[in-house]
């Protein structure tokens, strides 16, 4: 089975041995559509990590280039917000190798990395994806350069300097960071592991759904929550989905919900108006660093997968993420500020549905709703 990538605009398809970020003709890649099974007699027997759904993902069914690399990720637990709300279940996506879901994506394209020959990647990144590559980067013998905004947390600078990475702090916002990173890349100072661009990224995210589905006994959840900067959990997730249904393992996908921060919302914006492209929003701040993005890339294919599954964009309100944290916390779960307006728009969300005359894809009552919580409490300030 040889992968190759395929041109979202022009169809053309690339070897991934090319190194390309982008096509030639600008539009995006992704993965071609590659041959997956689910043995699940098989897939029972193996440890608890997202590795179980290998027949899954794009590697050659002997390959054990994973396994030198793997930290353990994946299969996180589910757990009910408290015991008054059993179908509001949380998705503890920071139980991970470094604490935040992007360890999903990370060790699928640092997998791909190292097979192709690569020994330098370099990356952008709020935080969390920079701190995940770096520590799988150093793990497979690469060098490692991360680029972040100067306002990124401090503790994740460091955690990414742990891992021997270079860091780059880049003055000005997300988008300064964005472009600085691309500079580096057309002057060829290594790989681009973007967690934006790379498809491969997403194929590890996609895990997400699997998990979801094995986890549940096949009892899938009305509506999934996703908080959304760049769409990588939620395309990941979508992607997932779509090859349980073509694979009759579901019947429908649930409608997704997806979070952004107000102070920087260019899909919400998007929506409200049912467009189905997003113009680049100015940011006018938010604590909700891990989504602030003010030009999301794919923001075409986040769009297609929210209006594919009857869902909705919400924005989560300044006032209501510190409180939202809070709420967590008293539940037992400390998340980034980040997460916290996740939880805070889906708060939201069951708030404007309650009072709206029926514009809202409302929920039942008893719905069953799965939030991620993506990233440690932690690590934040
Ligand atoms: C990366 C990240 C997000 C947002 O992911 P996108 O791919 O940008 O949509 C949300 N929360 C946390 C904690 C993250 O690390
Ligand atoms: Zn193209």
């Amino acid at each position: 089975m040889d992968i190759h990538f395929v041109c979202h605009d022009c169809g053309k398809k690339h070897h991934p041995r090319s190194l390309l970020w982008r096509c030639p003709c600008g539009g995006l890649l992704d993965v071609d559509q590659f041959t997956i099974s689910f043995p699940f007699d098989e897939i029972k027997k193996r440890p608890a990590t997202m590795w179980r759904y290998r027949e899954a993902l794009p590697f050659v069914s002997d390959s054990t280039v994973w396994e030198a690399l793997t930290l353990g990720e994946g299969y996180t637990p589910i757990v009910p917000l408290d015991s008054k709300s059993p179908n509001i279940l949380l998705k503890v996506e920071y139980m991970m190798p470094t604490l935040s879901f992007k360890d999903r994506g990370v060790a699928v394209l640092v997998a791909k990395a190292k097979a192709l020959g690569v020994t330098k990647v370099i990356a952008d990144s709020s935080g969390n994806a920079g701190t995940s590559l770096s520590a799988y980067a150093s793990r497979a013998g690469m060098k490692c350069d991360i680029y972040v905004p100067e306002s990124t947390s401090p503790k994740k600078v460091l955690q990414i300097s742990a891992h021997g990475a270079t860091v780059h702090r880049i003055p000005g916002n997300r988008e300064a960071t964005a472009h600085a990173v691309i500079e580096a890349i057309e002057s060829n100072q290594g790989f681009y592991a973007s967690h934006v661009y790379n498809p491969f990224f997403y194929q590890g995210t996609k895990t997400y759904a699997f998990e979801i589905f094995e986890q549940l006994n096949g009892e899938m959840p009305d509506v999934l929550v996703f908080p959304v900067g760049n769409g990588s959990l939620l395309l990941g997730a979508y992607y997932g989905f779509q090859e349980l249904l073509h694979g009759g393992m579901i019947v429908k996908i649930p409608r997704f919900i997806a979070v952004q921060a107000e102070g920087c919302a260019p899909i919400a914006q998007a929506f409200r108006t049912g467009k189905k492209t997003a113009e680049p929003v100015v940011n006018t701040g938010t604590a909700a660093e891990g989504i602030a993005i003010a030009a999301p890339a794919r923001h075409r294919q986040i769009l297609d997968a929210i209006y594919a599954t009857g869902g909705f964009v919400i924005t989560a309100p300044k006032e209501k993420m510190e409180p939202a944290r809070r709420e967590l916390a008293s539940k037992g779960f400390y998340v980034e500020p980040t997460t916290a307006a996740t939880y805070a728009g889906f708060l939201e969300y069951l708030a404007q549905a309650h009072n709206s005359t029926g514009n809202l894809p409302g929920f039942e009552p008893d719905a069953k709703v799965i939030i991620p919580l993506c990233g440690a409490g932690i690590k934040a300030n």
